[in-house]
């Protein structure tokens, strides 16, 4: 006999990931659910959150926003990559951009013809030459559309986090979903299965549900306080514990890209968005002290600060399990790797569309449960590796923070990746992973690592001809940054565009 399937899906929390789960559930379950979102102002978000990557669209526009009204709404703009400055020496720069960088030619990913070319001495050392998303960060321009000829552009958002969530609630609310404001102050659960059949708010109002989601922050309400399912702590690999938040004023128009300092015990980011500039000091308290961390970010502020910082602190690592009998974690509850490539908001979107493709009835078969913890698991273990790579492959040792990180021993996953490109330039993404080919090779190239040789199937091409294919696709990328408006001009009609449209 099948089970019945769920009719009530209640939410806790009301930050971004609250907000996300319940624009994305109601839009994909319709009126065949009730959902429910529990909420405290008293406690408060994160508000952090300011950058994203791309599949941030994919997610906006399934449950229905328009793209310009999010950058309206948000005061967004525009993400092609980020920029690393610092990290392999202090004067070195390199970008991770989205999108592509260059393009194979056969069966053989385009950083081995263009390593061949280098050796040769007839390609430049610049590999970011052929990404048109690199070079129209640098000149600071963006368009949705290519020009004739050229390489469309790949693209995510800054945005202000707290602006985001209430874009959201407004969009989830029309689509039904109930906002209930108040402190849960105790978790009802069955006392032989365990499973949470309510939460009780502080005055004494019960909230009940067939599905929980837990979208309570970095305490886990539910999966933690209330089903005990542990963390797994990566601090050894990822020693950021704390950050410092503030906003200032823009200095300058903003530019389409984030950008990364490396400082003697974390790193800086700056994050231009319309109406000001988001920047924070990622630390470990191990290597610095508080007060001094936030010297460093108010000594190298562009523009006036708009408050005082504020202090958030985390542990890295995961859950042991995401989805705990009738419970699934997202967002913070779920764990946290640290913002450095802006990965965090993409969990909860990948982990609402994994529970969507194995969304359970009342009987939770713990087939499902298992399958969505197997694939979160291996979601967070390979973007850990890509953090970790940015620390490890460095020639950095000027700090004892930077000696120790380059000295630090690796997971075995991310030590196997290393080998495979520092040898012979391979480097394979798995289907799910989020970050392919191109990322990897782009942070592995900039972090200073070379492969020994390029794939023996370059010698298959005449060398002439692979040089003549090099300089059309650079031109080809070149051509379509400098025909861009700027990202200015192009902000400017997106935010027109409510006066107009
Ligand atoms: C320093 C820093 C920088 C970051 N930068 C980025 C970035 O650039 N890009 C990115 O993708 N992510 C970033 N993140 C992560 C991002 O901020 C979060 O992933 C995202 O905002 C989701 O947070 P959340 O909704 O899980 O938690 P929160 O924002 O903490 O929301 C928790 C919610 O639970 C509610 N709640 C808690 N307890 C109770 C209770 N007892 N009763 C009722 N309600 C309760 C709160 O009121 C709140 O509504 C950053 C995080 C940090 C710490």
């Amino acid at each position: 006999m099948t089970a019945g399937p769920i009719r009530n899906v209640t939410i806790v929390g009301g930050g971004t990931a609250g907000w996300m789960s319940a624009a994305l559930l109601a839009r994909a379950l319709g009126p065949s659910a009730t959902i429910t979102l529990v909420e405290s102002e008293e406690i408060g978000t994160v508000g952090v959150g300011e950058a994203s990557i791309p599949q941030l669209r994919f997610f906006n526009a399934f449950i229905g926003l328009d793209e310009d009204a999010f950058l309206r709404a948000t005061q967004g703009t525009i993400k092609l990559g980020i920029e690393f400055v610092d990290w392999l020496r202090p004067g070195h720069r390199y970008m991770h951009a989205f999108g592509s960088v260059g393009r194979s030619l056969g069966t053989t990913p385009f950083h081995h013809w263009w390593l061949d070319a280098r050796r040769r001495g007839t390609a430049g050392e610049d590999f970011w030459a052929w990404s048109a998303n690199a070079l129209a960060a640098r000149a600071g321009r963006f368009g949705r559309v290519a020009p004739e000829g050229g390489e469309p552009l790949s693209w995510a958002f800054h945005f202000d986090a707290v602006l985001y969530a209430r874009h959201l609630r407004g969009h989830a609310e029309a689509q039904g979903v109930q906002r209930v404001e108040g402190r849960v102050v105790a978790v009802d659960q069955d006392p032989d299965s365990g499973f949470v059949r309510a939460v009780t708010l502080k005055d004494g109002r019960r909230v009940e549900g067939e599905l929980f989601v837990d979208c309570s922050g970095f305490r886990g309400l539910l999966i933690e306080e209330a089903l005990k399912t542990g963390y797994e702590d990566w601090s050894r690999w990822l020693p950021m514990d704390s950050a410092w938040a503030v906003p200032s004023r823009d200095a300058a128009p903003p530019v389409p890209y984030t950008r990364a300092w490396a400082r003697d015990a974390g790193w800086q980011w700056r994050i231009p968005l319309q109406h000001r500039t988001g920047n924070g000091h990622v630390f470990s308290g191990a290597w610095t002290d508080k007060e001094t961390a936030r010297q460093v970010l108010m000594d190298n502020l562009e523009g006036e600060p708009l408050a005082d910082p504020r202090l958030l602190t985390f542990v890295t690592g995961r859950r042991k399990a995401f989805w705990n009998r009738n419970v699934v974690a997202l967002g913070l509850a779920s764990g946290f790797m640290e913002p450095l490539e802006s990965t965090s908001i993409h969990l909860v979107q990948s982990g609402l569309a994994r529970l969507l493709a194995l969304f359970p009835d009342q009987g939770f078969d713990p087939a499902l449960t298992a399958e969505f913890n197997r694939q979160t698991g291996d979601e967070y273990a390979r973007i850990r590796d890509f953090l970790v790579l940015h620390y490890k492959a460095t020639e950095r040792d000027d700090t004892p923070f930077w000696a120790s990180r380059k000295a630090m021993e690796i997971p075995e996953s991310l030590a196997a990746r290393l080998s495979l490109f520092t040898g012979p330039g391979r480097v394979f993404s798995h289907e799910d992973d989020l970050f392919k080919e191109t990322s990897w090779v782009q942070v592995l190239l900039g972090q200073g690592l070379t492969p020994a040789a390029a794939h023996p199937m370059t010698a298959a091409v005449a060398d002439a001809r692979v040089d003549d294919w090099l300089a059309d696709l650079a031109h080809a990328a070149a051509r379509t940054a400098n025909a861009l408006p700027t990202h200015a001009a192009f902000l400017a009609g997106a935010v027109r565009a409510e006066l107009v449209g």
